[in-house]
């Protein structure tokens, strides 16, 4: 084993699990074991919120502008630990050393934003009645728990940490029990910053844990990142606990591509946005809608696909079952009678013959109602369907049941206008493959791809992560007696 084995961290303090069930970390680039995961249960649960509950009373009193400080701190620690933290995050997760680097620049950006809270957190003040005030303040809600997926193991449990924190809360955070290694340094560098003990904690686990977290009574709010499957049960299992949830999902993202779009830039946006991170985005393009005679610029995205190479500018997905599934995908598709255009199948990779690679694959001919036009593929398969018009485009952009990201390449600002007003979608991208919000705008699709209200990330975030107490004052007797009184 290349690292120690994971530990929990509760109360300041790196810690075994009480349980003894453990799970082998394994690299995807080459199958090597770099540690041992603990499969922790209810009673190291237990634990982690006890202290959590005992240093909220301490760290809701702080007031917001101190409490920041930690992050200012931790910001430049992540700075200056940056190029570590991404090799940390390819060995787990398998992604390219540069894609694991721009999810720390991601991660800055938006540790960034929440040192900015103090600034937009004010609160509203109004004489209401004749000397009486009326005024709004943001209070933390308590203990949170943010339960987060394999793709991005310092991003997505960035999305939570900087912003529950600075407004107060104090967290359990849940990795993703294949990529535990990244959130270990997360809570090393933390410490580092000074936050003090017990305000952030870690308890690995699967699945028992995930339930054993929607149903503990003393977490007030529980966030959720992953598959839309186990959204749905985790959403519906908190909210059974009366508890304050928000749970994102996967996604099916559909980019439409009119005649008149740029045709390089189309070209290698498309051909990025499918294959990026293996196509283990949850903003990943997966299906491409050809508007008319796009022929030009199809054969400009696969000759874009063919110079993105396996094991050089295409990292691995994350396990042989991933690699097995989305392969699956393909032959079937090819089997109901597409065309595979490009062929990521069968890859191998040499001197990383055990790792789990699949190449760029662009399959055209897809019809609706085919399984890589209605399943989350998760991998870097990008599906043509050609189409006569924007309005039999986005037909059946609006007939998937997710709705993260819809994009349109085009020249043309009505076209654009158009699919922004009618895509069923939370996030919009026109001539960007992959149109994430950066900060301070929220990210958060609609549909199938979140369950619960608001956004997880940016500005929204603020209600999510707070409750508001209202304040209604009277100071002055000669402001006489009312029906307010
Ligand atoms: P996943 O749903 O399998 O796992 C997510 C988390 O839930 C993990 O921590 C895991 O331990 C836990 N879990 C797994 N099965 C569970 C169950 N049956 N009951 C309770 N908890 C369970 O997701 P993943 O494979 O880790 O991540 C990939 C998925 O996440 C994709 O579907 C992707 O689209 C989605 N994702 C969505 C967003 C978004 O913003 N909408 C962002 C990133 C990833």
């Amino acid at each position: 084993m290349k690292y120690p084995e994971v530990r929990n961290y509760i109360n300041g303090e790196f810690v075994p699990s009480i349980t003894n069930r453990t799970l082998d970390v394994i690299s995807p680039i080459d199958g090597t074991i770099l540690s041992k995961t603990p499969l922790s249960g209810p009673l190291d649960l237990d634990d982690a919120v006890a202290k959590a509950q005992q240093a909220f009373l301490i760290w809701s009193k702080v007031p917001i502008k101190e409490r920041v400080q930690v992050f200012y701190r931790y910001k430049a620690l992540l700075e200056k630990n940056i190029t570590a933290l991404s090799e940390l995050i390819s060995e787990e997760n398998g992604k390219t050393f540069d894609e694991a680097k721009a999810e720390i620049e991601k991660s800055i950006e938006l540790t960034e934003f929440a040192c900015s809270l103090p600034q937009m957190i004010g609160g509203e003040i109004l004489e209401v009645s004749r000397g009486v005030e009326c005024r709004s303040e943001v209070c933390p809600v308590g203990v949170v728990a943010s339960i987060v997926p394999f793709n991005f193991p310092s991003m997505v449990p960035h999305w939570t940490i900087p912003n529950a924190l600075a407004l107060g809360n104090t967290m359990i955070l849940k990795p993703s029990e294949v990529v535990p290694l990244s959130a270990m340094r997360i809570a090393g560098l933390l410490r580092e910053a000074g936050l003090p003990a017990g305000v952030f904690n870690v308890v690995n686990g699967d699945r028992s844990l995930v339930e054993a977290i929607c149903d503990h009574p003393g977490i007030d709010t529980l966030s959720f990142v992953g598959s839309t499957k186990v959204a749905k049960i985790v959403y519906a299992r908190a909210a059974s606990k009366f508890k304050r949830a928000l749970a994102l999902g996967g996604a099916k993202n559909h980019l439409v591509v009119l005649p008149d779009a740029n045709p390089s830039m189309t070209a290698a946006n498309v051909a990025a946005s499918m294959s990026g991170c293996a196509g283990q985005r949850c903003m990943a393009a997966s299906v491409m809608i050809a508007v008319g005679d796009c022929e030009a610029i199809i054969g400009l995205v696969c000759a874009e696909a063919k110079k993105i190479i396996p094991g050089k500018n295409l990292g691995s997905v994350i396990s042989g079952a991933a690699k097995e599934r989305i392969e699956n995908f393909i032959t079937e598709a090819e089997n109901q009678g597409a065309r595979i255009l490009v062929d990521g199948r069968n890859v191998i990779v040499e001197g990383k013959e055990n790792g789990f690679y699949v190449g760029p694959t662009v399959i055209d001919q897809v019809s609706p109602g085919m399984s890589v036009v209605n399943e989350e593929i998760f991998g870097p398969v990008l599906s043509i369907i050609r189409v006569n018009n924007l309005d039999e485009a986005l037909a059946i952009e609006n007939s998937n049941p997710y709705g993260n990201a819809a994009a349109i390449y085009t020249q043309s600002g009505g076209m654009a206008k158009y699919l922004a007003d009618n895509a069923s979608a939370g996030m919009i991208g026109v001539n960007i493959g992959v149109p994430v919000p950066r900060e301070p705008f929220s990210f958060g699709g609609w549909n199938d791809s979140k369950f619960g209200v608001g956004d997880l990330t940016g500005k929204s975030s603020i209600h999510f992560w707070t409750k508001l107490k209202k304040i209604t004052t009277k100071w002055n007797p000669e402001a006489g007696i009312n029906w307010m009184s």
